[in-house]
C-alpha cells in the first residue's frame, strides 16, 4: 500500500461555479482541495471557501503584466487579488498561443505557483511520441521554483480516455528524470499530477499503482459529491 501527500486540484473550467463552490463550502471540511475558478469569480469563491480546507486558484493568466493586452489578466493581478496558484498552458487555453516561458516568467516575478499542464495529442500518442512531443513543451520550463507539472494528455480530456496506469507511471518517471536533468537536485520543488477523465472509477487504480503526487480533474470536479468521493478514495491510504 502507498501512503504519501497527495493532491487533488478540480479544473471547474468555464461554468457558472457559486452554486457549486457553495455545495464543496459545505462538505469539504478539512479535506484539502484546489479549485481552479474562471476569472471573474475569483474573489466570490475565495470568500465562499474561507474557513473551509479549499484553496482557490486561477484557469489562465497572461504572459505580460500590464500594457496594451485588452481581455487579458495578468499575474500581477491574480497576485493582487490574494490569489496564489494558476493553470499554465491547459489545452483548453492554448489556442491563444500564449508564450509559456514568459506565462511561466511572470508568475515567478508574482509569486505565483503554477501548475503547468503538458501533454501529447492522439496522432503523437498513436505514433509513439508522447516523450518527444512532452520534450518540446518542458523546453519552456526555465527555473522549477514553485512549478507543478500536470500530464494531461489532450485525448484523454474530456473524453472518458485514460491512458493505463502503466503509461502514466511511465510518463511520471521520465517527467521526473527529465527534470532531474535539467534542474539537477531540485526535485524536491515539484509535483507532478495527472489529469484526464478522472473519475470515482478510476482514481483509486491509478493513485495505487503510479507514483503521481496528485490529480487534476475537470469533469468530475463539477459535482462535488463525486468529487468528494474521488478525494475520499485517494486520502484514504495518504
Ligand atoms: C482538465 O480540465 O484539466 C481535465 C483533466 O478535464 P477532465 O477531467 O474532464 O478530463
Amino acid at each position: 500500500m502507498t501512503s504519501r501527500a497527495f493532491r487533488i486540484v478540480g479544473n471547474l473550467k468555464m461554468h457558472l461555479p457559486r452554486g457549486i463552490l457553495q455545495e464543496y463550502g459545505e462538505a469539504v471540511d478539512q479535506r484539502s482541495l484546489s479549485l481552479m475558478v474562471p476569472h471573474p469569480y475569483l474573489s466570490e469563491a475565495k470568500k465562499l471557501c474561507e474557513n473551509t480546507g479549499i484553496t482557490i486558484g486561477a484557469q489562465d493568466v497572461s504572459a505580460y503584466q500590464e500594457g496594451a493586452h485588452t481581455g487579458e489578466v495578468s499575474a500581477n493581478m491574480l497576485q493582487d487579488l490574494g490569489v496564489t496558484e494558476v493553470l499554465v498552458g491547459h489545452s483548453e487555453t492554448r489556442h491563444r498561443g500564449e508564450d509559456v516561458t514568459l506565462q511561466l516568467d511572470s508568475c515567478r516575478q508574482s509569486g505565483l505557483s503554477v501548475i503547468y499542464c503538458i501533454g501529447e495529442d492522439s496522432v503523437s500518442y498513436e505514433n509513439g511520441e508522447t516523450f518527444e512531443y512532452l520534450s518540446t513543451q518542458l523546453e519552456a520550463v526555465k527555473s522549477l521554483e514553485g512549478v507543478s507539472i500536470a500530464y494531461e494528455p489532450r485525448w484523454s480530456i474530456g473524453t472518458g480516455k485514460t491512458p493505463s496506469f502503466k503509461e502514466i507511471e511511465n510518463v511520471v518517471v521520465w517527467i521526473r528524470a527529465w527534470l532531474e536533468t535539467h534542474f539537477p537536485g531540485n526535485l524536491d520543488k515539484t509535483s507532478v499530477l495527472y489529469g484526464g477523465s478522472i473519475n470515482q472509477n478510476n482514481c483509486f487504480e491509478i493513485y495505487q499503482n503510479t507514483s503521481l503526487d496528485g490529480f487534476l480533474v475537470g469533469g468530475v470536479s463539477l459535482k462535488p459529491a463525486v468529487m468528494m468521493e474521488v478525494i475520499d478514495l485517494c486520502k484514504l491510504y495518504s
